[in-house]
C-alpha cells in the first residue's frame, strides 16, 4: 500500500512541491488517512500498534517518492517518541490520540546555539504554582508550522547538565510562542522548517512527560533511537530511487553507439549502487528489529543512521553524473535526491555524532 501512495500520490508531485516550497498537506492527510503515518501509535490510542519493522518498510517508501515528503510526515512521530516511551497514560490519552486523528507535531530540542551539543540548550523551564513558565528558542523545527503540539526539551535544573533536562508536551496554540519564518532550505524545500521562540510560556504541570522532572534526556534520546531507523529508511528509499532512474536513463541514453550502460564505467557505478542500497536496508532492519524487541538499540540505529545516510549522499551524487548534464538540471528528479539527500547527513545526529555514538558504543559492556 505505501509503494502504491508512494508512486501515485508522492513521486508525480513532489517536483512541484519542491519548485514552490509548498508543504504537502493533501497528501499527508491521504496518507493518514490510509493509516500509513500512526502505525507505531498503540492500539489503545487510536493507532495499529505494529512495530519499528513495520515503520521502517513505510519509510522507505516515502523516501523513494521524495525525500522531503518523508521529513514533512516524519516530525509528528519524532515528537510522539518521547510521549509512547514516557509519558503517562493520561498524556497519550490526550496526545497520541489527536496524532491517530491526524494532527501534526513537532520535536523542539536544537536551539541556535546548541545542535550537536544538546547539553548546551538554554531553554528553561520553572515551576510556578500549577504551571511550568518555559522560556527560550529553538531552531530548524520540522514542521512547526503546521503543528498543534510539540515536544520541548528544556531544563528544569541547569546545574545538573543532562540530568536536569525535562520534556514537556506544549500546545501550539499557548500564548507566548512566536513562530520563525520557513527557512529557504537546500533541499527537502516542502518540508516546513522554522525557529520557534517561547516566552513565558505556560505548561500544565501534568504536560511534564512522565512522572517526575529529569527525565528529558533519556526521553529524547530514546526517541532517536526509534526514529533513526526510520530516517535511514527514508535514505535507503531515496537512494533506491535515484539507482532505477539511473538504470533506466542509462539505458536509453546512448553514446558511441551503444547505450551507456554497456559502458562499464558506468555499469559498475550503478551495479555499486544496488550493493549500497541492500547494504544500508539490512542494517536499517537489523535497527528495527532490534527495537521492536524491546531491546536498546542505539548501536544498530547509528549504524543504520550514519551508513544509509552517508550512501544516499555518494548514490544521489553519482545518480547525477550517470544523468551527465541533464542530471544537472531540475528537469530530471535526481538533482532534488541529491539535495534532499544532504540534510540527513546533518540532521536527527549529523554522520560525525553517530560515528561518536558508535566509537562509544563500541566501548559499552
Ligand atoms: C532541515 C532541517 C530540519 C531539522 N529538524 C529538526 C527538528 O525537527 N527538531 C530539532 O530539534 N532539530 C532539527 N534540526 C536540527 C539538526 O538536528 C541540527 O542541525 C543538527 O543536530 C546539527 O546541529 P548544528 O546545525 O547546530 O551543527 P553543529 O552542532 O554546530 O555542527 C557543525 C558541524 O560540526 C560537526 N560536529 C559537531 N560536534 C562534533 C564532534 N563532537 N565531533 C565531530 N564533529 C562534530 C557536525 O557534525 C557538523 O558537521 C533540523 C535541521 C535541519 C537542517
Amino acid at each position: 500500500m505505501a509503494r502504491d501512495f508512494a508512486a501515485s500520490e508522492i513521486k508525480p508531485k513532489a517536483e512541484a512541491w519542491d519548485r514552490e516550497s509548498e508543504f504537502p498537506r493533501d497528501a499527508i492527510r491521504k496518507a493518514h488517512d490510509l493509516g500509513l503515518l500512526t502505525v507505531k501509535i498503540p492500539e489503545e490510542f487510536g493507532g495499529f500498534g505494529m512495530g519499528s519493522f513495520e515503520e521502517v518498510l513505510i519509510c522507505e517508501e516515502f523516501g523513494w517518492g521524495d525525500p522531503g515528503f518523508a521529513t514533512a510526515c516524519g516530525s509528528t512521530m519524532l515528537a510522539s517518541y518521547p510521549v509512547i516511551t514516557g509519558g503517562t497514560h493520561d498524556q497519550k490519552q490526550r496526545y497520541l490520540s489527536k496524532v491517530a486523528d491526524g494532527c501534526i507535531a513537532s520535536y523542539c530540542v536544537t536551539e541556535p546555539g546548541a545542535g550537536s551539543d544538546v547539553q548546551s540548550i538554554t531553554t528553561q523551564a520553572v515551576r510556578d504554582g500549577d504551571d511550568y513558565v518555559i522560556n527560550g528558542s529553538k531552531m530548524w523545527i520540522t514542521g512547526a508550522g503546521h503543528a498543534d503540539w510539540f515536544f520541548v526539551l528544556a531544563y528544569t535544573d541547569p546545574s545538573a547538565g543532562y540530568k536536569g533536562m525535562s520534556g514537556f508536551i506544549v500546545d501550539a496554540d499557548s500564548p507566548g510562542i512566536a513562530l520563525g519564518k520557513k527557512e529557504e532550505n537546500m533541499g527537502q524545500r516542502c518540508s516546513d522548517t522554522r525557529s520557534v521562540d517561547f516566552v513565558d510560556v505556560r505548561v500544565p504541570a501534568e504536560n511534564l512527560i512522565g512522572e517526575k522532572e529529569d527525565d528529558g534526556w533519556m526521553n529524547a534520546m530514546r526517541a532517536f533511537d526509534l526514529s533513526r531507523p526510520t530516517i535511514a529508511a527514508h535514505a535507503v528509499g531515496n537512494a533506491r530511487g535515484a539507482m532505477e532512474e539511473s538504470l533506466q536513463y542509462a539505458n536509453e541514453r546512448e553514446t558511441f553507439g551503444q547505450p551507456i550502460y554497456r559502458h562499464q564505467g558506468v555499469s559498475f557505478m550503478i551495479a555499486d549502487m544496488a550493493t549500497k542500497v541492500e547494504a544500508a536496508r539490512l542494517l536499517t532492519w537489523q535497527a528495527a528489529k532490534k527495537a521492536d524487541t524491546g531491546e536498546r538499540n542505539t548501536l544498530e540505529a547509528a549504524h543504520a543512521k550514519r551508513f544509509a545516510a552517508d550512501m544516499a549522499m555518494e548514490v544521489t551524487t553519482d545518480a547525477v553524473q550517470v544523468f551527465g548534464g541533464y542530471g544537472y538540471s531540475e528537469e530530471y528528479p535526481v538533482a532534488r535526491r541529491m539535495r534532499g539527500a544532504k540534510v540527513v547527513q546533518i540532521f536527527e545526529g549529523s554522520s560525525q555524532i553517530q560515528r561518536l555514538i558508535i566509537s562509544r558504543e563500541m566501548l559499552r559492556d
